[in-house]
């Protein structure tokens, strides 16, 4: 029997592994290096000023998988959601938006989302969001990582976390991987779905079977950066704005600003507010390197002047995205980059298409293409 590894349990390696579930022969595991789940930062990417119980019950994907999970469970890569005591918080993608027209065999996506209730329509008031003629935008009301467990439930595959790849070399015909913590294992197939400059990082026989044009090309991908703030409120806090999230134009610092809950329509007395702030990407470059801490006390001053009526929240999490959204993609390429090709060693994600839901999909897509007659 083939054994695959999805190496990345972000959107990318999630609706991968659910497009080769029931593949004949097909056995799937699916690693990734963050703790609970998901996550570029990695692990230290995030970081919390107040340790705070975070409630798992939602998530059938991380539960009993780790301990630590149980007060940190960050599933879905940059689609991930972050839980506080009664609350939560998309900290990295907001919004799934669909443009039918450029859809095309992705659109059925979208539908089996919206027909499981995993997306609904966006319907709360958001400022400043430029909508083009025909594009429908959604909200995940159980957060945006839901929208990835969806499809790793829907793999069947055996997903693991904690299991950071460091290695990738040949072992007589197949795949052995090292991680991290724990044995080497050997698969037939191997699929890497990190951000780019993380694929470029393996060490083993992978780095000179990546030749001189695919590394060139890999080099060129880039990223833009940026931090992400969560601020939690204890359950009856009221938030006293007329939106629910909104696009800054003219300040140096914060970019975007969302009463989460309210952008999810989830009100309700039981769950506690949250708000999260996304920088500009001008400053997550500047202080990509600087001390977590003043970043956090200069995003909270640039916040204050803007909604000055903002109450003060009784826990905070600051996230950095080293690797926030592509802004240069691989050039000219299918969704994906064959590395080795007998055995298989196959790369995807955002970084070969562009960096939302659609892109994730369409890489998914290719990537199993691909990957279905070595299976
Ligand atoms: P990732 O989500 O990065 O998944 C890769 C996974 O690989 C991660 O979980 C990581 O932990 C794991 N990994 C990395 N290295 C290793 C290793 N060595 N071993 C094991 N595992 C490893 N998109 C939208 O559609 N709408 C939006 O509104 C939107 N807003 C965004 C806002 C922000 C702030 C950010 C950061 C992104 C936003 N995006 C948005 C983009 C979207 O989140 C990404 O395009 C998408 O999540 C990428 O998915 P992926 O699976 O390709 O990569």
């Amino acid at each position: 029997m083939a054994r695959v590894l999805v190496v990345g349990a972000g959107l990318t390696g999630a609706a991968g592994a659910a497009l080769l579930r029931g593949a004949p022969r097909g056995q799937v595991a699916v690693w990734d290096k963050a703790r609970g789940a998901g996550g570029s930062g990695g692990p230290g990417g995030g970081r919390e000023t107040r340790a705070w119980r975070v409630s798992c019950v939602v998530c059938r994907v991380c539960r009993g998988v780790s301990r630590r999970s149980v007060t940190r469970c960050r599933a879905g890569g940059r689609m991930s959601t972050t839980r506080a005591d009664r609350g939560s918080a998309d900290l990295g993608a907001q919004f799934v938006t669909c443009e039918p027209e450029l859809a095309g065999p992705r659109l059925s996506f979208y539908e089996e989302l919206v027909t499981h209730g995993i997306l609904k329509p966006l319907t709360a008031p958001v400022e400043g969001l430029v909508e083009r003629e025909g594009s429908r935008n959604f909200v995940a009301p159980q957060g945006i990582s839901s929208v990835v467990k969806y499809y790793l439930e829907q793999s069947g595959a055996e997903v693991s976390y904690e299991q950071q790849v460091t290695h990738i070399s040949l072992r007589d015909g197949r795949w052995e991987v090292s991680r991290k913590a724990g044995p080497p294992e050997q698969f037939d197939v191997v699929i890497l779905t990190m951000p780019v400059p993380q694929i470029l990082q393996l060490q083993g026989d992978i780095v000179n079977i990546i030749n001189a044009s695919q590394k060139q090309q890999l080099e060129s991908v880039s990223y833009s950066s940026r931090y992400a703030l969560g601020l939690f409120y204890e359950a009856g806090t009221g938030i006293a704005v007329p939106w629910a999230a909104r696009y800054i134009a003219d300040n140096p610092c914060v970019r975007f600003i969302s009463i989460d809950n309210k952008k999810r329509n989830i009100e309700s007395p039981e769950i506690g507010p949250s708000v999260v702030v996304h920088t500009t990407v001008a400053f997550g470059s500047e202080h990509l390197d600087s001390d977590p801490e003043e970043v956090q006390q200069i995003i909270l001053s640039h916040l204050q002047r803007i909604v000055p009526s903002l109450p003060k929240p009784s826990s905070i999490k600051c996230q950095r995205w080293r690797y926030s959204q592509v802004t240069r993609a691989v050039p000219n390429c299918p969704g994906q980059m064959i590395l080795h090709t007998q055995p298989l060693l196959i790369c995807g994600g955002d970084g070969f298409t562009r960096s939302n839901f659609d892109g994730c999909i369409e890489s998914a897509m290719s990537l199993a293409e691909a990957v279905k007659p070595h299976l």
